[in-house]
């Protein structure tokens, strides 16, 4: 096992690796920017290095300086979470020239997922069945239209490239199309540094379900169930829960196996999560990530099995520590992704935290790396705070989330507590019935 690992984050993950470590008897050294000298995250970790000024190009995706601190500070391995330098195939390289471990799977896999056209060929060739659409990249309006008429319309225009539900143009009629593949292709390069876009069938009342997977050095491969991610803004989660409303055993057994079946002869390993959309009783693969979600935490409330642990104990070259029959749904678990945004419009409210209280209780969990006083600075994503419940039925948990939500305080910024609260109180979020598309036409 490792003696040391070096967290290549910031906030709330950072910290969650952070407790992971400690839990394991690892110490742990935190890399920062200038603007993060007095995050949660440098307060705690045993030793800290500044890597950087605040703007993450020169700090937390400065893969020389990062590797650098781990060489300096005697690291053994090298955490990246999620975000930032996680999926990038050449940073895992690096960190494994310089004779360190990198806790995700091989830059190889990295490389095949990050690039969205050759993942679905990957997946599909090991078994999986994924969004109806062009057979590969699009590499002109006509190639984009001939198979617009194949697949039918409404389209979506997505990047190779792409993530973070940015660049996604959806097109209703082959004039829109025609208009929509020049900008999505100059969008992409600009974004993505990587021209190549594609086309999907554009679903119209999907929900977006994703298997978490692990797999370890030695062939086994285990799914942990599904987390329903339905309730997007932008394309972005925003409340993900576990187990997916409405799907039976048998649909959870049998996607839970395809994918393990497919992971194991793909040869990833690691932790890692396929994304699907799910419509009329079928499932679609979109993409795969290779690293920690923001959402793991309600995998974990529902089979009470940690991930990061896992993911460190895979790196180390140690077996899975259970089998997939040991793997249960206990209950319920419910996800909010606590932004520092105004619940309206949205806009990023950086800035000092007057108060801070935390709820509590049985089923309670606040992953977050703020406290009062503290300064959230403007440079990096709004995400704030993840409130995590649990509870024996899905009716419980949201009655305790109702609870957990009234606890809490966030003073001296927008939150997006409000929005949360609504969600919590309305009868289609209660009765389980929304797709990806239910929240944008709430939040208009
Ligand atoms: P990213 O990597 O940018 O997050 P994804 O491919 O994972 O992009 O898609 C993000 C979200 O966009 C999905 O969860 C879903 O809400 C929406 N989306 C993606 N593909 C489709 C599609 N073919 N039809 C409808 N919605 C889609």
């Amino acid at each position: 096992m490792f003696d040391k690992v070096l967290i290549a984050n910031r906030g709330e993950i950072a910290l969650r690796i952070h407790r992971a470590c400690k839990d394991m008897g690892i110490s742990t050294v935190a890399v920062h920017s200038t603007a993060d000298s007095n995050a949660m995250h440098v307060r705690l970790a045993d030793e800290t290095v500044c890597i950087g000024p605040p703007a993450a190009v020169q700090s937390y995706l400065n893969a020389p300086a990062i590797i650098s601190a781990a060489i300096v500070s005697g690291a053994d391995a090298i955490h990246p979470g999620y975000g930032f330098l996680s999926e990038n195939s050449q940073f895992a390289q690096m960190i494994e020239a310089h004779n360190l471990a990198f806790i995700g799977p091989s830059a190889e896999h990295i490389s095949i997922m990050g690039d969205k056209v050759s993942a679905k060929k990957a997946v599909q060739d090991a078994g999986i069945p994924v969004v109806p659409g062009s057979d590969g990249a699009v590499e002109s309006v006509e190639d984009g239209l001939a198979a617009a008429q194949q697949i039918g319309y409404p389209v979506i225009v997505k990047a190779s490239g792409g993530g973070g539900g940015k660049g996604m143009k959806i097109a209703y009629t082959a004039e829109e199309l025609r208009a929509a593949i020049p900008i999505a292709k100059s969008e992409a390069a600009v974004n993505f540094g990587n021209d190549v876009i594609y086309l999907e069938k554009y679903l119209q009342k999907p929900r977006h379900i994703e298997v978490q997977i692990l797999a370890d050095k030695f062939g086994s491969v285990v799914h942990l169930n599904e987390r329903d991610c339905s309730l997007q803004r932008k394309h972005q989660k925003v409340l993900e829960e576990a187990p997916a409303p409405g799907l039976s055993e048998a649909e959870r057994a049998r996607i839970g196996k395809l994918c393990c079946d497919a992971v194991a002869k793909i040869g990833y390993h690691n932790a890692g999560t396929l994304e699907f959309l799910y419509e009329g009783g079928e499932f679609y693969f979109i993409e795969m990530n290779t690293r920690i979600q923001v959402e793991h935490p309600v995998t974990e409330m529902i089979c009470g099995i940690d991930l990061v642990r896992e993911s460190i104990r895979i790196a180390a070259g140690e077996a899975i520590s259970f089998k997939q029959k040991n793997v249960r749904v206990n209950g319920h678990a419910i996800e909010c992704r606590i932004c520092a945004e105004h619940p309206e419009t949205f806009v990023p409210s950086p800035g000092q935290i007057k108060s801070f209280h935390v709820p509590g209780g049985i089923g309670v969990r606040m992953d977050s790396a703020l406290y009062a006083g503290y300064d959230v600075p403007p440079y990096y994503d709004s995400l704030a705070a993840k409130l995590i419940v649990h509870g024996s039925t899905r009716e419980e948990c949201l009655s305790r989330l109702r609870r957990a939500l009234s606890e809490l305080v966030i003073d001296g910024i927008d939150t997006t507590i409000p929005l949360h609260q609504a969600l919590v109180e309305n009868a289609d979020i209660i009765a389980g019935e929304y797709d990806i598309h239910w929240l944008e036409k709430f939040v208009a």
